[in-house]
């Protein structure tokens, strides 16, 4: 009997296994090195090999999986951090397989995440999530009534590569300047806080170190000093900026901040907010803007969504 479905998430230096029920009960979780060479030749073999170490393959109801570039209809148009073009996951996977009856289903990284979040996470109970996840740089995902917003190149819900800043020019891994990555991502902050202490002349215990991580800037926000207060200010006000412009595009039910940086939690709600509605009135009055809830699981989550 098919009793399990195996959600995958795949990036550039690991990929993330989950094994759940068909209830969406995580059971087990494990882990594998991401091998790009070869243009990334071997990574669908090993995620197949370790998936039949684990698992039977006739218990498996289907497989989710997430990868780090635009999907469009189980078909990745390309992925540079896999070093893949464009790959046709449900063909290549029933041929590795050798079993056709395994759902197989793919989306955008981030717009999984967004899914799992909707799924068993933050966003439990509703059907519109805008999500924004702040690492080292800012994944985007949108699930509209229930469905992942793939859009019709796949490049739906590329939150991050939106365009906020004309001031700072700092240069975006995508070629282009002004992403809201370049400025509110934890590479962002880290560029931010660095033209901060060369613009201003206040003392900041920043100035101690010859290069310092953005939740050092964010610690020492939270401690009142000056520079990191008003570095991390900036930065959520360009995430409000992009924040109300999607918000009085779709209207969501609600908007999750995830990844490394929203570890700092309630604090960059309140500064959000403090522009957010700003930028809204008075189209908004009230938005629902949360934490999200699932962490690094967020992925595998919503690769077992798409299998339901
Ligand atoms: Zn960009």
């Amino acid at each position: 009997m098919r009793k399990y479905i195996i959600g995958v998430d795949v990036g550039g230096t690991s990929v993330k296994f989950g094994k759940f029920d068909l209830e969406g009960i995580l059971l087990d979780k494990w882990s594998i090195r991401t091998d790009r060479s070869d243009k990334g030749e071997h990574i669908l073999p090993a995620i197949v090999a370790s998936i039949k170490e684990t698992v039977d393959l006739k218990e498996i109801k289907g497989i989710g999986i997430g990868v780090p570039g635009p999907v469009k209809d189980n078909v990745v148009v390309h992925c540079v951090n896999l070093n893949w073009g464009r790959r046709d996951l449900v063909q290549e996977l029933h041929l590795l397989l050798q079993d056709k009856d395994i759902i197989i289903r793919a989306g955008n990284d981030a717009n999984v995440a967004a899914a799992g979040e909707m799924y068993k996470g933050a966003a439990r109970g509703y059907r519109t999530v805008v999500m924004y996840t702040l690492g080292t740089g800012i994944g985007g995902g949108i699930v509209l009534n229930g469905e992942l917003m793939e859009g019709v190149n796949g490049a739906g819900a590329e939150l991050g590569h939106t365009i906020v800043d004309f001031r700072h020019n700092f240069p975006c891994n995508c070629g282009k300047k002004g992403c809201l990555e370049t400025v509110a991502s934890a590479t962002g902050i880290i560029s931010l806080a660095k033209e901060n202490l060369i613009r201003s002349k206040a003392k900041s215990p920043l100035r101690r170190y010859e290069s310092f991580s953005a939740k050092k800037v964010i610690d020492y926000a939270k401690e009142g000093d000056f520079i990191s207060l008003k570095t991390i200010d900036e930065a959520m006000k360009y995430l409000a900026l992009a924040i109300a412009n999607v918000s009085l595009t779709l209207d969501p039910e609600i908007i999750l901040i995830g990844g490394g940086v929203s570890h700092a939690g309630q604090f960059l709600i309140d500064l959000i907010e403090k522009y957010f509605y700003q930028m809204t009135d008075p189209f908004i009055k009230q938005a629902n803007i949360q934490i999200a809830s699932l962490g690094n699981d967020a992925g595998i989550y919503g690769c077992a969504y798409l299998i339901q």
